[in-house]
Parts: C-alpha cells; structure tokens; sequence
C-alpha cells in the first residue's frame, strides 16, 4: 500500500490564472493579441511573436489525444495508487496541446485521434486538476 501524499503542482507565478480558472471549472489558455497565437503552457511572452501583449480566454475543453502511454509500473511513486493511468498529450480544438491524463476509459480503448473533452479533478482546496475523457 502507498500511503505517499499527493504530488501538487509548483506554480510559476505567471500560471497562476490558469490554477485559478480550473479551481473555477474553466479551462483557460492564453491568446495573443498582436498575432493572434493562442498558447499553452502559460507563459510571459508569445512563442510566435515575442509579444508580451497577452490575454487568457476560456478553451472550449475539447479535442483530440494527439499522443499517449499507459503506466503500468511506477515504483516508488507518490503515483503508484493510480496505475495503470494514462499520460496523454491532448490537442485542443484552440490548437494548443496539453499534457493530462485520460480518465473514464479502459487504457486499452484509447487511441490517437480520439476527440475528449474536459474534465476537472479536485486535488485539494488550491488545486483543481484538468483532465480528458471520452468526448459524449
Ligand atoms: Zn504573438
């Protein structure tokens, strides 16, 4: 039995809207207003234009797995109570990729291209954790 404390994430102050829009049931992206870029993970400056003219807008949640593994074996681990779980890169449909999880799915019907949408895991009182499940 592992009885490791769950890992929580360590926030870089410039992704602190992004924790807060998923404590809100929101998941949220950033979006460039001089190229019109949308950009994911949080950063200071556009990875297209360098700008540092950006705004969060609310992702529709929705999108493809682009690539996937399935852990099976992860010892030791504050993880080891949730194998076998699936680590996924997710694309939304904004266009952005995001790594998560897979939930709500046998690890073995899982395939690339699958359309998910977004699901929020409450981790504790600070944070929420976006993952994907099967699109309905
Ligand atoms: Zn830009």
């Amino acid at each position: 039995m592992n009885n490791s404390p769950r890992i929580r994430p360590i926030v870089n102050p410039c992704a602190q809207p992004f924790w807060d829009g998923t404590r809100q049931g929101k998941l949220l992206i950033q979006h460039c207003k001089e190229c019109q870029a949308n950009i994911f993970y949080p950063r200071l400056f556009c990875p297209e234009c360098h700008s540092d003219q950006l705004d969060w807008v609310e992702s529709a949640g929705k999108g493809a797995v682009y690539s996937y593994t399935v852990v099976y074996n992860n010892s030791p681990s504050a993880f080891l109570q949730d194998v076998p779980y699936v680590v996924a890169i997710v694309k939304l449909d904004e266009g952005v990729r995001m790594c998560t999880n897979i939930v709500g799915c046998e690890p073995e019907k899982i395939q690339c291209d699958m359309p998910v949408e977004v699901v929020f895991e409450k981790l504790d009182v600070e944070f929420t954790l976006p993952k994907f499940k099967p699109a309905q």
